[in-house]
């Protein structure tokens, strides 16, 4: 029989949980409590609940949340944690420290399909994606740690390690239990998704109507060279990804940011900073410059600093809102593209690289 998981339950489900138990629906109400406002990791710390209830429960569910196998905080505050999944496979989670609030930084998958060339986080290749419970835990668990600091949760991107509008599955459930007020009751105005560019689900994202921060990775002001450092350009080209972020941005009324990694010698030019300046004029957006965070088997270095300085006046010059994004446990390899999952060991990280490897000789 498959294992009640207490995080992967909706309100209701939690209700008919309950009764199959033999329990009033009010119980209810308090197990979400002790799981979302307390983080009680353990049936048995539910204190307010019968000590028979809090039997029953250890003996029928889970709560869902995740063995803290590893934490790294760096100099500037940024905190890195590695958990284990049930299935012995492991996520990394990061706290930043705005200026403006804690935010957490979640993974939805393990691994990534998108192969994103200057990305440590899809290089051991795609695992699986996790569930809706798994990605609430990583949130749920920062909340109570900075909590223990005295600082509190103030928003949230999911842009930790995987696609999330390639896990839609879990995302949809996910992003309700965020803005549920009987569960994280975090306003969506809070969360940003991140993505490679899936403009099929960018339209669906759209459909929906939340007031979301939609992240997307543009990193090259053209098809050719975007087609070469990201994969997914070569399904979901400019022609089809700006129509469907226009369209988001229309709906929503909530204006895009497209992140640009600036890559030494590669999409830093000059010239590629006026493409991307007619590429993006007119529309409400923000652009996000980030210099790259080096990951030592890829072979790609940051922009220099005069050339991220050039290529950001050149936006401004173009009436194009434009920020240099703040780095952030980079000595911690907490940093954007530094993520990966390091529980198992680099001998099957190793394994999983090849088999990518020998996937994408193959399409050649
Ligand atoms: S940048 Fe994001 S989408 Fe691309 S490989 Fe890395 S985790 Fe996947």
């Amino acid at each position: 029989m498959k294992t009640t998981i207490a995080l992967a339950l909706t309100p209701a489900a939690m209700a008919g949980f309950l009764e199959g138990l033999g329990e009033p629906p009010y119980r209810a109400d308090q197990v979400l409590d002790w799981l979302y406002r307390k983080q009680a990791y353990n049936f048995s710390d539910m204190t307010n609940l019968p000590q028979g209830l809090r039997e029953k429960l250890q003996k029928e569910a889970k709560t869902g949340f995740l063995e803290l196998v590893k934490q790294q905080v760096s100099d500037d505050g940024t905190i890195k944690l590695l958990f284990a999944l049930g299935d012995g496979e492991s996520v990394e989670t990061v706290a930043l420290p705005y200026r403006t609030g804690h935010s957490v930084c979640v993974s939805t998958q393990v691994g990534c399909k998108m192969g994103c060339l200057f990305c440590a986080s899809g290089m051991p290749g795609f695992v699986r994606n996790l569930t809706a419970a798994e990605i609430m835990a990583q949130v749920l668990q920062v909340k109570k740690l900075l909590a223990a600091e005295g600082h509190a949760l103030k928003s949230m991107v999911l842009m930790g390690t995987g696609e999330p509008l390639d896990n839609w599955a879990a995302l949809l459930p996910f992003l309700n239990a965020v803005h549920d007020p009987a569960r994280l009751g975090m306003s969506l105005r809070h969360v940003t998704i991140s993505t490679s560019g899936v403009a099929p689900r960018i339209l669906d994202l759209a459909k929906l109507g939340w007031p979301l921060t939609l992240s997307v990775s543009l990193h090259a002001p053209n098809d050719k060279l975007r087609g070469k450092i990201m994969p997914v350009n070569r399904k979901y080209p400019l022609s089809v990804l700006l129509p469907a972020c226009w369209e988001f941005a229309e709906i929503t009324g909530r204006r895009v940011t497209f992140e640009y990694l600036l890559i030494d010698s590669l999409n830093d030019g000059e010239n590629q900073a006026r493409e991307l300046s007619g590429l993006l004029r007119g529309m409400q957006c923000h652009v996000n410059l980030i210099p790259l965070n080096a990951v030592p088997e890829l072979p790609f270095t940051p922009s220099k600093d005069a050339a991220v300085l050039r290529f950001q006046e050149i936006l401004r010059q173009n009436k194009i809102n434009v920020t240099v994004r703040r780095k952030l446990g980079a000595d911690i390899a907490a940093a954007c593209g530094q993520l990966r999952n390091t529980f198992r060991g680099s001998e099957q990280d190793g394994c999983r690289r090849d088999k990518r490897q020998g996937k994408s000789q193959g399409k050649k």
